[in-house]
């Protein structure tokens, strides 16, 4: 009997609630043989696992994860690797490929691969605070496990400079406590005290927990590795308890829809009188 080609799917669960998942993430794990992921992440979706094969792993063990996922997937299974949020954002799915290339793995052979995006952590809990991320945004990790603090801190000082609302991911852990009083101090380089600052800790998780405070007073709050921190831009402002990063319609138009004298719809801006 010809075995059938085994497939591997690289899937984002997003932040944690099933409600936010996307019909073709849990439409994977459900045709999954065997579902292998970090253990938190597993129990996150642990009512969709009823009749499949598990593995569930440490955190420190990605690249024994990814290489099993692989193998057995190869061998003719159904294997899903699960990350939270997406799975290509600090996640799983650049690891397996660069396992592929290191075996050689070419287009056409076993496993085929099907990646399946998941709302990552910064757009998540984006919606928890408003709408911080309406111009131009980028997204850091502090962890520097992996990557020399030096280019870490190069970043932050392109970020901030560069006037991107910034997300941090990993922004501190058990052993890892000075990187963001570090971060907070580079980022007051160039912008003010009262840029507001949101902290969403366990997004659509129980134990979900927001806060929304400023650049000056940020650190008081409780950060930890499942915080994500979102610093505005010079131009973001609170409203109501929302976090909220204006477009740039203000700078061509009036509110009652009139557009402003020199300037012309669906034109470049003319510079001017611009302040974004
Ligand atoms: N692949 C994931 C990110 C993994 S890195 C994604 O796309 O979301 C882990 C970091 O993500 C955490 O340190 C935290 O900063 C952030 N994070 C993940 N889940 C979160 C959640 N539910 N709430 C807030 N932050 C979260």
């Amino acid at each position: 009997m010809k075995r059938k080609k085994g497939q591997l799917f690289l899937v984002g669960i997003g932040p944690g609630h099933e409600d936010i998942m996307t019909p073709a993430a849990l439409d994977a794990i459900k045709q999954s043989d065997l579902v292998i992921g970090y253990k938190t992440y597993i129990k996150l979706v642990k009512n969709l696992l009823e009749g499949k094969e598990v593995i569930s792993a440490d955190m420190t063990e990605e690249i024994d994860r990814a290489r099993k996922a692989i193998e057995l997937a190869k061998q003719g299974q159904s294997v899903t690797l699960i990350s939270s949020g997406d799975v290509g954002v600090y996640g799983m799915s650049g690891l397996v490929f660069e396992i592929l290339k290191e075996t050689g793995w070419k287009n056409g052979d076993a496993p085929d691969i099907h990646l399946v995006p998941g709302i990552t952590a910064m757009n998540a809990c984006a919606s928890l605070v408003g709408a911080p991320l309406t111009h131009d945004y980028c997204c850091i990790s502090l962890s520097d496990l992996l990557t020399p603090w030096e280019v870490i801190e190069k970043r932050i000082n392109a970020a901030a400079m560069a006037d991107f609302v910034i997300g941090l991911y990993n922004p501190k852990s058990k052993h890892r406590t000075e990187q963001i009083t570090k971060v907070q101090k580079i980022i007051s380089e160039y912008r003010t005290p009262h840029t507001p600052v949101a902290l969403v800790k366990n997004a659509y998780r129980k134990k979900e927990h927001i806060v929304i405070t400023d650049l000056a007073h940020f650190l008081e709050e409780e950060v930890g590795m499942l915080t994500t921190v979102i610093i505005g831009n010079s131009h973001t402002f609170i409203f109501e308890n929302y976090m909220v990063t204006p477009r740039g319609y203000t700078n061509k138009y009036q509110w009652d829809g009139q557009i402003i004298k020199g300037q012309t719809r669906a034109r470049s801006l003319v510079v001017d009188e611009v302040t974004s």
